[in-house]
């Protein structure tokens, strides 16, 4: 056992160590009609400490969309501003309209020590990856273009043209899947969810990412031994 002294001391260093660790940063990106919404929704509501970066764009809402819940919906002019004063993480044209990470919220998590899952296409992952190195790249792959077409199909939100540009670019974006340190084929969307959430804990684990937090519980161990022999 520890000594009472030893106790006192090492506990509240512990849990700052663990406050002050730095969060996990998590890239998700798949085609459009991926399925990577509702995976997403579900991880959220099983894995705790985790939140979500709710991205701008300059996209019309649709149906059920709500701003600040969906996205930011913002102006091109209002978005360009907030280009102009680096306010954004990364941002990217996607479908002809403009989508962007907004810096602040995403720091503000992960400097505080907690984990933030961010949706995006494959040149903000490129782009996110670039900037912060120990982020963790996943991609959703549908597990057919005939099912991704379906689930398009189903949602019912995007009009004819819309669906067709959706349904061209998603090849090109599949191309870039080996860039990815994961892939998740989402053919049932229970089991996807299940893999998101393994990535997130095996993540949390890494040695490299817990190293300050061990190197303390070791040091406790090995004072206790020192007074076990005194
Ligand atoms: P949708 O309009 O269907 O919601 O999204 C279209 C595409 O934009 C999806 O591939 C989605 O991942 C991507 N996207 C959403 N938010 C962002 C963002 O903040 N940055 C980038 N680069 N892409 C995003």
């Amino acid at each position: 056992m520890l000594s009472k002294t030893e106790e006192s001391q090492c506990q509240p260093q512990t849990a700052a160590v663990e406050a002050t660790a730095p969060g996990i940063l998590f890239v998700v990106s798949s085609p459009s009609g991926g399925g990577k919404g509702t995976l997403i929704q579900r991880v959220l509501k099983r894995v705790p400490n985790l939140s979500y970066s709710v991205s701008y764009t300059t996209r019309t809402p649709r149906n059920r969309e709500v701003n600040g819940r969906e996205y930011f919906f913002v102006t091109t002019e209002a978005f360009q501003q907030m280009i102009a004063a680096n306010e954004f993480l990364e941002w990217a044209p996607v479908h002809g309209n403009l989508y962007g990470t907004g810096r602040s919220q995403v720091m503000r998590e992960i400097s505080a020590g907690n984990d933030i899952i961010l949706e995006v296409d494959v040149q903000g992952a490129a782009s996110v990856r670039k900037l912060i190195t120990d982020s963790v790249s996943v991609f959703i792959l549908p597990p057919s273009f005939e099912v991704l077409r379906r689930r398009l199909v189903a949602r019912g939100t995007d009009s004819a043209e819309e669906l067709e540009l959706r349904l061209r670019t998603a090849p090109q974006e599949l191309k870039y899947y080996a860039a990815f340190e994961y892939v998740i084929i989402n053919d049932d969307a229970e089991r996807a969810a299940a893999q998101l959430a393994s990535i997130i804990y095996a993540e949390r684990a890494r040695l490299s990412r817990q190293e300050p937090y061990v190197k303390r519980v070791v040091e406790a161990f090995v004072l206790e031994e020192k007074g076990t022999n005194n």
